[in-house]
């Protein structure tokens, strides 16, 4: 049976041995405790002939877990100095491979191609560094990585933004671009006793379950993306006030809620994405 590292004890140990020192501009917090480990694995729905992609994996926590679950793991880790811990963590798991690249500049496409073409699904599993969670699932979704679920540890706050509904004060662009590609789910919530070293927010993990195509078609995701962004410029302004100048002026804000039988004094936050699809199909029309 496999020994896990994912102990207080043997995570101290391990990080002793070869003198490792935590690099906060990595946003290196390190998991030990196996069984919220287990249970991000579990979430992922990883079948045993899936590939998985982790980004960060730090001492090879989580990898070992993934390595048990899936077909084949590749990680993409920035810290070099990992290279001889990762070595001994994950000598026993012969389908695991360690890629030492930023994942936002790595060629992961080509990886992907490379690597899993015999695997029957990709995930992305990871406990992402916090300070670049945006940049890390903009790229994901956007790269047409043929990727089925990404499941990724962030923190809280972030994860309820994400998976938030209209009418909640959590909702904007984002939550809306996210759910356009994906179910999502915040599979569980984690607090920060977990992590070496404690971070100072709680985290939880949200699921994406990928959409085979967009919910809607709205042609180009980046012009849909833009008209949403700034109809949330500013929060505490009416939809009229954000648009007006997208649109040319109030009135042709106007006009098109009322075709759309919308009161005209709505905020962006109540307007479920349905909605936001339906006006940015009139306002094409304009
Ligand atoms: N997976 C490990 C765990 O759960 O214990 C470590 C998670 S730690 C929150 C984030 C990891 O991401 C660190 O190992 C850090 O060095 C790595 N990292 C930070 N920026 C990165 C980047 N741009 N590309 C790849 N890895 C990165």
């Amino acid at each position: 049976s496999v020994e896990y590292i994912a102990t207080p004890k043997r995570t101290k140990e391990l990080l002793n041995k070869y003198g490792f020192n935590f690099k906060k501009k990595f946003g290196q917090n390190f998991l030990i405790d196996n069984n919220v480990l287990n249970k991000i694995v579990v979430s992922a729905e990883i079948g045993p002939n899936d590939g998985v992609i982790e980004i960060g994996p730090g001492i090879g926590a989580l990898t070992q877990h993934l390595a048990t679950a899936a077909k084949k793991v590749v990680a993409f880790e920035v810290d070099k100095t990992l290279v001889p811990l990762l070595d001994e963590t994950l000598a026993d798991f012969r389908n695991v491979s360690v890629v030492f690249e930023d994942i936002l500049t790595a060629d992961v496409k080509q990886v992907i191609d490379s690597e899993f073409a015999d695997c029957d699904r990709i995930h992305v599993v990871a406990n992402l560094p916090y300070y670049i969670t945006t940049p890390i699932l903009n790229f994901l979704l956007t790269a047409d990585l043929g990727l089925t679920s990404i499941v990724v540890m962030m923190q809280k706050e972030v994860a309820l933004r994400l998976q938030s509904s209209e009418g909640s004060k959590e909702y904007g662009s984002l939550a809306i671009f996210v759910q356009m590609l994906a179910d999502v789910d915040i599979a569980l919530t984690v607090p920060r006793t977990v992590f070496m070293p404690q971070p100072n927010v709680d985290s939880a993990v949200l699921r994406l379950r990928l959409l085979e195509k967009p919910r809607y078609d709205v042609g180009e995701m980046k012009v849909f993306e833009q008209f949403v962004q700034a109809a949330f410029k500013q929060r505490r302004k009416t939809l009229a006030n954000n648009w007006s100048e997208l649109f040319g002026g109030k009135e042709q804000v106007y006009e098109v809620l009322t075709k759309a039988e919308i009161n005209p004094n709505i905020r962006a936050e109540n307007l479920s994405i349905a909605q936001f699809v339906n006006l940015f199909s009139l306002f094409n029309r304009l």
